[in-house]
């Protein structure tokens, strides 16, 4: 294979995002993915149910201002523009919570943010758990809201990270998958899947990708791979990535969630399409809060979101653990007799998934500021991308997204001065 200007490794929202920059500006451009499919941590499910999920990233976060809520439009895939923050049900073991409850948790969950974020922008890099009141009524609650936002319990949550987000409290669900949206977008991109890369060389004249196929050859690169998959050697660098690299990497790990989807034959629930409940079980103190979306768009669906410890906890214990809990949350809501009525069930599994291994990055407390090392060229031809890099997007697709355009930008950039430097300029 002739040498690319640009080679990308991982097909998801940040390696697809750069393809199609580096292609539109010129570039010659070839992505390498692991996985037998794009999108990686975007992934709409149309075959295990029957019907359409996402597996990953659902909603278009901060979708006021997100470049993907605009590209969804040219493309023709609809979303719901839901109310900011939107009304939410809320189950507590004993029976529905009524209007009182959710105004209480939601003031509860409001007033931790802004205790974190303030915390964060004063400057007191700390953990969330430290700067939040952790013995509310509704503590179990807003420790899942974190989990769900950050991948890690509030105990491991950088308050600088929780500041540095810019949210505008606008998260609104794609009707036919965020997947299905990054399929439409990035239809004929040089992908070559199923091809892990195993070691990259970045000593030589040319850059060299070691993958089962062979050997590429590059004259600059991006890799947009999780952070804890960067950090486990799968890939192996010479020389060595860098140490404050490395330290990034340790103190911006990769966050866990998960979801367990259920389908039914019909609608056994009596709720408005696209609902969402939240369950915190009163009766048991012990037994962790998680929430469900009920039938997506007036799909037969009920799906079980877990965050952070939880997910992390259940993925490890099995598939049958992780199933068991959350449906027994589901009958707990709306009775075991809707089971009589159930026709499958699927569930992710993104912490043990080699090519992720977790959810989404969180910055630890007193790292936050390492982000920064990630977004810096790792040398004058090699940049990192993908929702970690993000300085105000982490853990979100527009983050993956800006990230791999300004990364194709930057090795355009290099591949500029280059030219220009060999023809004595
Ligand atoms: C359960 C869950 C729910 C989420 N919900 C939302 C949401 O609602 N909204 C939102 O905005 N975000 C959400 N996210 C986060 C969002 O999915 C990610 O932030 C984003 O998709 C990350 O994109 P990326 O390009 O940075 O990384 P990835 O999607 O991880 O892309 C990297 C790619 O590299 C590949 N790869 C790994 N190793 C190699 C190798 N050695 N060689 C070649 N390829 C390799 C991987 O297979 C992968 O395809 C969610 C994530 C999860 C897991």
């Amino acid at each position: 294979m002739r040498t690319v200007d640009v080679a990308i490794v991982g097909a998801g929202a940040a390696g697809l995002a750069a393809a199609r920059r580096a292609d539109e500006l010129g570039l010659s451009v070839f992505v390498f993915e692991a996985k037998s499919r794009i999108g990686g941590r975007v992934f709409t499910d149309r075959e295990s149910l029957g019907a359409v999920w996402d597996r990953g990233a659902h909603w278009l976060h901060s979708a006021d201002v997100n470049p993907l809520t605009r590209i969804a439009e040219e493309l023709g895939h609809p979303y719901l523009a839901r109310p900011r923050p939107f009304d939410g049900r809320f189950h507590l073991g004993h029976g529905w919570g009524g209007p009182a409850e959710w105004r209480g948790y939601r003031e509860e969950f409001e007033t931790a943010m802004d205790r974190a974020a303030a915390a964060g922008a004063e400057g007191r890099d700390v953990a969330v758990s430290d700067a939040i009141d952790t013995s509310s009524r509704w503590r179990r609650m807003v420790h899942h809201i974190f989990t769900a936002i950050s991948g890690l319990p509030p105990s491991e949550i950088s308050t600088a990270d929780i500041a540095a987000y810019r949210d505008t409290e606008a998260n609104w669900p794609l009707e036919r998958g965020y997947g299905a949206l990054l399929e439409a977008r990035y239809a004929g991109l040089p992908v070559e899947l199923s091809t892990p890369v195993t070691a990259i060389d970045t000593s030589g004249g040319d850059i060299a990708l070691d993958t089962p196929r062979g050997t590429v050859r590059a004259r600059s690169l991006i890799v947009t791979v999780s952070t804890n998959v960067l950090a486990s050697g799968s890939i192996r660098f010479t020389p060595a990535l860098p140490d404050a690299v490395q330290a990034a990497l340790a103190g911006v790990p990769t966050g866990n969630a998960n979801k367990v989807a259920f389908h039914f034959r019909r609608d056994i629930f009596g709720l408005p399409d696209t609902s969402y409940v939240s369950f915190m079980d009163e009766r048991d103190a012990a037994r962790p809060a998680c929430s469900f979306q009920i039938r997506p768009f007036g799909s037969e669906l009920a799906i079980a979101y877990l965050g952070g410890d939880l997910a992390a906890n259940l993925e490890r214990a099995g598939e049958a653990e992780m199933v068991d809990f959350s449906r027994t949350a589901l009958g707990d809501i709306f009775g075991t007799g809707i089971f009589k009525e159930l026709t499958g069930i699927a569930a992710t599994a993104w912490t043990t998934d080699p090519h992720t291994l977790g959810a989404y990055s969180c910055a630890l407390p007193g790292e936050a500021h390492r982000r920064a090392v990630l977004a810096k060229p790792v040398n004058e031809r090699f940049f990192l991308a993908g929702e970690a890099v993000s300085a105000d997007w982490f853990s979100t697709v527009q983050g993956a997204h800006v990230t791999g355009i300004e990364a194709a930008d930057k090795a355009a950039a290099f591949l500029r001065r280059a030219i220009a430097k060999a023809r004595g300029r």
